[in-house]
């Protein structure tokens, strides 16, 4: 089942990639694992996935060390700076930076274990009080205060915007999403000003974030399957 959710996904992918113009290879499946167990990660990786996302640490550490190699794990949840150390260590990518103290805790494990990280920062595009990342006018002097850790190598954004089912109202944010990367972007504020990571859309609306820009979907109930009823879902 996982192989066939896969193949439909990139097929999707590839379709709408071609249908705006899009080259599909700029556009990257994160396969959000949360609570579902290291077998159906596994089952992914056997179908060709190799990126994987997880919102818990300890959950994620669990199942990594189950795995071994062969796969990369974007870090998606909200990070405590105590969980930083651990966080460092697992993570390909951590799609969730939203304050210095997080980034600055990251950094100092990662001078000791000798290691460079992919980040994006996470932004609150819709202003809802219940999503956490920084408001967009605060995106610019985070991105300032970061570029001095040399650890860090902020790729781009990320955004969760808030549920609604008005189709336009979630457009309007993947496409604000994508200005405010350009206007920071043209500040020279990224790694890779070239090439701004756009990490968004999931199960429901990827096909529309891809159009809007997004170079990183975060899809994980229409790989999976729905997640185990007795866990928290974020
Ligand atoms: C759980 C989660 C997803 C995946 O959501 P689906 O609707 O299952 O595709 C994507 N991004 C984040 C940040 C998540 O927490």
């Amino acid at each position: 089942m996982i192989a066939d959710n896969l193949q439909t996904i990139r097929t999707l992918i590839t379709d709408t990639a071609h249908n705006c113009g899009r080259d599909p290879s700029t556009i990257k499946l994160v396969a959000v694992s949360k609570h579902h167990p290291a077998a159906s990660i596994m089952e992914a990786m056997a179908a060709g996935q190799n990126i994987f996302g997880e919102n818990y640490i300890q959950e994620a550490a669990d199942k990594c060390h189950t795995i071994g190699k062969g796969a990369a794990f974007h870090f998606i949840g909200h990070l405590q700076s105590n969980k930083a150390k651990l966080a460092a260590e697992l993570f390909t990518m951590i799609e969730t930076i939203d304050r210095y103290k997080l980034a600055k805790a990251l950094h100092s494990h990662l001078e000791k274990i000798d290691k460079t990280l992919d980040i994006l920062i996470q932004v609150n595009i819709g202003r809802d009080q219940k999503k956490s990342g920084i408001l967009p006018e605060e995106a610019k002097d985070l991105l300032k205060q970061i570029a001095s850790l040399s650890r860090l190598r902020p790729k781009g954004l990320m955004t969760m915007p808030p549920f609604t089912a008005d189709q336009t109202k979630t457009r309007s944010y993947f496409k604000a999403l994508r200005l405010l990367a350009l206007e920071l972007g043209a500040e020279n504020l990224f790694y890779n000003n070239e090439s701004i990571e756009l990490s968004m859309g999931m199960s429901d609306d990827f096909p529309m974030a891809i159009e809007e820009g997004a170079t990183l979907i975060r899809i994980g109930t229409a790989i999976f399957g729905k997640r185990p009823l007795n866990s928290s879902q974020t």
